[in-house]
């Protein structure tokens, strides 16, 4: 699909991987006739998260002294593929396992990981991600929540915008300014574990345009946060900021999202016409072509490289595939054959839930325009 400045090797899945798909397959088999697996896709639901990690499927990568399984991301990519694709209830461990904890590993010091890896691999300790404030979401350098060195830590004064899960997550990382932003903006930013029952930490819900409470305001008023729990180095905090970007652009989560519309419409191949079918098969060709180049990510992540510009081109091009399926699937499924459709059919919940969530998929993790400014700099355009 891209080629000269990108790196997208091919990647093969093997014998291993295979099998570790139809594990985790039966698992998911077992879970929905217990009734563990929502009609809603990707709820919350902390029961799952604990059964998951009975499966050693959370902090799969890590190491074992912290509760890890010392699996390669290629596997890990494979059980996101089969519990994304599944619609898991996988929302409560979701971010700690994704970013937070390989930035804990990155970044951290051995008493921050001895506290917070087993308890995520667990499933039992849940983060959210505290970046964005009012008017600083792509222009993430210009915040203005600070933290300003007290005895024994730092004070937190500001407040944090769109917080996904605030209101039922243990812990934030939080982004702050401690010092001068210097002629960069990128200087005198630093990361914070915060836990979101200290005092002066207020939790405001925003609804969304569902009608569902996943978006929080967070307020934090002259919040103590002692020095143990400074994440990295003071002033370090864009580099590790960005390096956690990295986790949160190249997944299955960033192609998958809307993937039951998808399995929904193409389970009424039979009643569409030639054009829908040609459209239910480039959709598909897309999945796969996705699958392949978010799979490589991984192996490259595998032989440790750092594929920032290789995970913005997936994110980019797997959110614009998300929000077109919601727009293919209103195209080609007539008003006829959704008339004739069994009260029960997956088709219309599906179609509602990924028309209302579309909106959000090509802003959430960075836009799609700001990706596609780190593709043109890469590419020497700018
Ligand atoms: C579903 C969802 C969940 C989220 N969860 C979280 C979370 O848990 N934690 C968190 O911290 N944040 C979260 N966010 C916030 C998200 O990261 C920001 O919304 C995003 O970074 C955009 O910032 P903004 O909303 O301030 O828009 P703006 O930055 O104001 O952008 C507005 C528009 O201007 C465009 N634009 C801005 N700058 C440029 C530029 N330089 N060049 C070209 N175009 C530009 C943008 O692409 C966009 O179209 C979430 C957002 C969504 C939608």
């Amino acid at each position: 699909m891209m080629a000269g400045a990108f790196h997208f090797p091919p990647f093969q899945e093997d014998e291993g991987l295979r099998s570790l798909r139809e594990d985790v397959r039966s698992f998911l088999g077992a879970e929905r006739r217990n009734g563990g697996i929502p009609p809603a896709p990707a709820g919350f639901d902390p029961g799952f998260s604990r059964r998951l990690a009975g499966q050693g499927w959370i902090g799969m990568t890590w190491p074992k002294r912290f509760g890890g399984h010392e699996r390669t991301p290629i596997e890990r990519h494979v059980v996101t593929e089969e519990l994304l694709s599944a619609g898991a209830p996988v929302r409560a461990h979701w971010v700690a396992d994704r970013q937070s904890g390989p930035l804990l590993l990155r970044f951290g010091n051995e008493q921050q990981q001895q506290r917070y890896l087993p308890e995520i691999a667990a499933g039992r300790c849940y983060f959210c991600i505290g970046m964005s404030e009012a008017g600083s979401g792509s222009d993430l350098a210009s915040i203005r929540t600070k933290a300003i060195k007290v005895d024994g830590g730092w004070r937190v004064d500001g407040a944090k915008l769109w917080t996904s899960n605030a209101h039922r997550t243990h812990m934030m990382i939080l982004f702050a300014r401690t010092g001068p932003a210097g002629p960069s903006r990128h200087e005198g930013v630093s990361q914070f574990l915060v836990d979101l029952k200290s005092p002066g930490i207020s939790i405001r819900p925003i609804m969304n345009m569902a009608g569902e409470h996943d978006f929080n305001e967070v307020a934090l008023d002259a919040v103590f946060v002692p020095d143990d729990d400074l994440l990295g180095i003071a002033g370090n905090g864009w580099n590790q900021v960005t390096s956690e970007l990295v986790y949160e652009r190249s997944g299955p989560d960033r192609w998958l999202s809307t993937y039951h519309l998808l399995r929904a419409m193409a389970d009424l191949c039979p009643q569409l016409g030639a054009e829908g079918l040609q459209g239910v098969g480039r959709l598909t060709a897309h999945l796969w072509t996705l699958h392949h180049m978010s799979l490589s990510i991984a192996g490259l992540m595998v032989k440790g490289e750092h594929p920032a510009t290789e995970a913005a081109v997936v994110k980019d091009l797997g959110t614009s595939f998300e929000r077109e399926i919601p727009e293919a699937a209103r195209r080609f499924v007539s008003e006829s054959v959704r008339a004739a459709l069994p009260a029960q059919h997956a088709f219309p919940q599906a179609l509602r839930a990924a028309t209302l969530l579309a909106p959000a998929l090509t802003i959430r993790g960075g836009t799609r325009e700001i990706l596609r400014g780190m593709i043109a700099k890469s590419l020497g355009m700018r």
